[in-house]
């Protein structure tokens, strides 16, 4: 029999990609199905990255590029990071990935050891447990629920640190809850960490563009713990480029260079056609940004104004990215014929197969008892998909 090393057979799927699938095939089969599941902009991109990437072509940008990326795309990058972080990288700091996601792996995997503790405030984004799974790090979840706006307080992190600690990854603005920390809440944090400084901060920033409340702070932005802060940012979210995989690190250089050296390894570099789409989207114009940026906040006013509108959910006023996540426990125990709705899991299958609504269940995020949807989609699309919502929740009993 083939062996499948217990590395990957310990591994999840990834939920959200897995929902999309579903969602997918049920579309296939003739369903008509409105699909929250996935997280990414529903824009197409940007006209001037598209014809930056057919130029790259000709120009012949397809070689291997630097492993960490082309100099020209992370001197676009630290240039980017110093006007809206307020940060100096030097261009070495900056290791380009395939998408956010392998960049903030290649962290994860150049910082962790086997058994070193590694905390995540939950809700959290379905990938980073599987991370620190695959380097065999150990999981500290923080639970914050919707009664504290899904974000951690000083005094819950002071608790979850111990000697073993050895990073913590934070999301700001969340997937999946949009919450978003505030400098000053950001500064207390910080505090506490000062008194760590064996602990590494991954601070997940993708959805940095996506924010509506008019002012952002970056983690890397706090000279106490500069040092130590890998930012993960990247194109998938700000610009429409989820397919073209191209994310970074802005990490303190021996961070930058094991991931470097792990990358060297794993994949030579990312795509060079989409490093020079990168680039283009960093040095051109801006307005898509803002443009999309204003689209999603319009969209987020309509999905809480219907989803407020829903008997027996509770939800926040997410500040940022576009997810919304609602509880929905005063739905378990209730039945539909013969089912019964036990769990958030339950009800994402419920309103998948009976209302044909992909969302996917607050379980994968680590944090049971609420759902995500995602509203990166029209408002056609999110009208009729809650109106579907709630007709199926009015159906249970
Ligand atoms: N972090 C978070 C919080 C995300 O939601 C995503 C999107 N999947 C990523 C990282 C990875 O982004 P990318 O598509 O660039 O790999
Ligand atoms: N960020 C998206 C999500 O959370 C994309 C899918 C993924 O990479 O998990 O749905």
């Amino acid at each position: 029999m083939i062996q499948i090393s217990e590395r990957v057979t310990n591994l999840s799927q990834s939920q959200t990609l897995a929902m999309s699938q579903k969602s997918a095939e049920l579309k296939a089969q003739g369903v008509d199905v409105i699909n929250l599941s996935v997280g990414e902009p529903d824009f197409n991109t940007p006209d001037h990255i598209k014809a930056a990437a057919k130029q790259a072509i000709d120009d012949n940008f397809t070689f291997y590029t630097p492993v960490a990326g082309y100099m020209s795309l992370r001197k676009a990058i630290a240039a980017n990071l110093k006007e809206i972080n307020g940060v100096d990288y030097a261009p070495e700091q900056i290791v380009v990935g395939n998408g956010a996601k392998q960049a903030l792996c290649n962290a994860v995997l150049s910082i962790v050891n086997p058994g070193d503790e590694v905390i995540i405030p939950t809700p959290a984004w379905v990938s980073y447990v599987e991370m620190v799974k695959l380097a065999e790090g150990v999981n500290v979840l923080v639970p914050a629920g919707i009664d504290q706006d899904f974000k951690i307080t000083p005094a819950q992190l002071r608790e979850a640190l111990t000697e073993r600690t050895r990073l913590i990854i934070l999301c700001s603005p969340s997937n999946p809850t949009g919450s978003v920390y505030t400098r000053a809440e950001l500064q207390a944090l910080v505090d506490v960490l000062k008194d760590y400084p064996k602990v590494t901060v991954i601070a997940d920033e993708i959805y940095q563009h996506i924010n509506f409340t008019g002012s952002f702070t970056s983690l890397g932005a706090f000279p106490e713990i500069a040092d130590r802060v890998v930012v993960v940012n990247g194109v998938s979210k700000a610009y429409a480029m989820t397919g073209w995989r191209i994310g970074f690190i802005a990490a303190p250089l021996p961070v930058a260079k094991a991931a470097t050296k792990l990358q060297s390894q794993y994949t030579s570099n990312p795509s060079s056609v989409a490093q020079k789409a990168a680039e283009a989207a960093y040095t051109g114009s801006q307005e898509c940004v803002e443009e999309m940026r204003k689209a999603f906040e319009r969209r987020r006013d309509l999905v809480v104004s219907l989803a407020r509108e829903i008997p027996g959910i509770e939800v926040n006023v997410p500040q940022g990215a576009f997810y919304l996540f609602p509880k929905v426990e005063s739905y378990f125990g209730k039945k539909f014929g013969d089912k019964t709705i036990a769990n958030d899991s339950d009800l994402a299958m419920y309103l998948l197969e009976e209302g044909h609504v992909a969302t996917v269940s607050g379980e994968a995020f680590c944090l049971p008892g609420y759902i995500r949807l995602s509203y990166a989609t029209s408002d056609d699309n999110i009208r009729e998909a809650m109106r579907r919502i709630a007709s199926a929740l009015a159906k249970l009993k």
